[in-house]
């Protein structure tokens, strides 16, 4: 129902909690819903701080985790809104697809990523710029206080998520790839494709020859004088290059379909609402995989992805009324074996860690006569095809793609 003047909400509760439940991401989205139209595009470039995301929604966290869906939130702000109030906030939920189906035609820039920040990591090991930088000791205020931010709440606003790199890469001349390792250990919505694609466009590397400036006013006035590096920022920074341009776009996996009438269960951190799968089967046993992840230990993202699981493996058990566990990778064939299936339902991972884990599952899976099908959702396999490039041409098919959300 599109809101009059009358009915302004009550301000959102913060700072937020990120409890990571599904209960508590629907709780959040709920308290949201009044803000996500016109007053989100007003004001969702400002920074007020980590009191106060009354004109964010904070939901990242959870629907990275797929606690609480992309579909979910779509739908549920497309009740309280018209598109035409909401559509800058729609937009910002299908960037999230946007750079995951980028990536997923593009695994290979995932790899080299990889290979790079290890390789980084031991030729800068003991550099004191570096550590000084991730410390928050760089004496430019506004980034110190953002690693500050980062390392103890794990979450930064968008608009600081920028500045921040680019200030690394610009201003500090720190390698790309070392900070968005860096936000990828300690953010509580650490994404693959999100992030690291959003640091190599800070970098000028995502649209060749256009990069992201921070700039200091800009900040200044949207920190609301919180901040202000008038002097300390490097302005005139020319964008990165690289010897090789990512690869050519491949075909996108498609993901499998269940043939048998009863099935184990394995959920993972890509998507924890295992009840709202498409899912005919008889589910005789689940697992959560606790699989490696890149979050620093003792860390609030460490302690988010932990409850995440449990909360996701509690749903699935209640939902299917099976019995349930949480399982290395290294025990689930046996464990599957045991359960007696002949296949082993799980959601289709995009290119990740966790892909990769699955991609290892699969033939000692195979060893003992099971099967391993990965569930695409809907959701993915509408929007990934039209991550080919720019945003631009997936911006512009959202009416169409909206008409397929409930
Ligand atoms: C350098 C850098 C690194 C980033 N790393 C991550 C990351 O690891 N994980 C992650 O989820 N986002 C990442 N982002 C994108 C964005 O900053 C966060 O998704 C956003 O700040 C989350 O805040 P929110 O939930 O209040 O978003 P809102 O503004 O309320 O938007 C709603 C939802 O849309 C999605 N979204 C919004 N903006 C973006 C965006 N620019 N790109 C992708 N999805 C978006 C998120 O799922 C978000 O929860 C990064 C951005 C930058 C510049």
């Amino acid at each position: 129902m599109p809101m009059t003047l009358f009915d302004a909400p009550e301000p959102l509760t913060n700072p937020v909690t990120w409890t990571p439940t599904r209960a508590a991401g629907l709780a959040r989205l709920d308290a949201f819903l009044p803000w996500a139209g016109r007053t989100y595009t007003r004001d969702r470039n400002i920074d007020r701080g980590p009191d106060d995301r009354s004109n964010v929604s904070a939901l990242s966290p959870w629907i990275r985790r797929r606690l609480v869906t992309e579909e979910e939130v779509i739908a549920a702000v497309l009740k309280r809104h018209s598109f035409a109030s909401a559509e800058k906030f729609i937009q910002e939920v299908y960037w999230r697809s946007y750079w995951k189906g980028w990536l997923e035609m593009r695994p290979g820039l995932l790899r080299r990523f990889d290979a790079d920040r290890r390789a980084l990591a031991k030729t800068w090991a003991g550099d004191q710029r570096l550590k000084a930088a991730m410390d928050g000791r760089t004496g430019v205020a506004c980034f110190d206080a953002w690693v500050e931010e980062l390392r103890s709440l794990g979450w930064l606003h968008n608009h600081a998520r920028m500045w921040f790199a680019s200030i690394w890469i610009f201003t500090l001349r720190l390698p790309w790839q070392l900070g968005a390792d860096f936000f990828y250990k300690y953010l509580l919505d650490a994404d693959p494709a999100s992030n690291t694609l959003s640091w190599r466009w800070v970098a000028g590397l995502h649209t060749t020859g256009k990069h992201y400036l921070a700039r200091a006013a800009n900040i200044r006035d949207n920190t609301l004088g919180r901040f202000d590096p008038s002097g300390a920022l490097d302005e005139g920074a020319k964008p990165l290059t690289e010897d090789d341009p990512p690869p050519m776009p491949q075909a996108l996996g498609e993901g499998d379909y269940v043939r048998e009438r009863k099935t184990a269960l394995l959920i993972t951190a890509e998507d924890l609402c295992a009840e709202t799968w498409v899912l005919k089967a008889e589910v005789t046993a689940c697992a959560a995989l606790n699989a490696p992840e890149a979050a620093a230990p003792e860390t609030p993202s460490a302690a988010f992805l932990c409850g995440a699981l449990t909360d996701g493996l509690g749903r699935a058990i209640d939902h299917f009324s099976a019995p349930g566990e949480s399982l290395r990778l290294a025990e689930v064939a046996a464990w599957a074996k045991k359960s007696g299936a002949k296949e082993l339902v799980t959601s289709y991972a995009p290119v990740g860690l966790t892909a990769w884990a699955l991609d290892r599952l699969g033939p000692d899976l195979a060893a003992e006569g099971i099967r391993l099908v990965r569930l695409q959702r809907p959701f993915d396999r509408r929007v990934w095809p039209h991550a080919r490039a720019g945003f631009f041409k997936l911006k512009e098919k959202i009416p169409q793609l909206l008409a397929g959300v409930p």
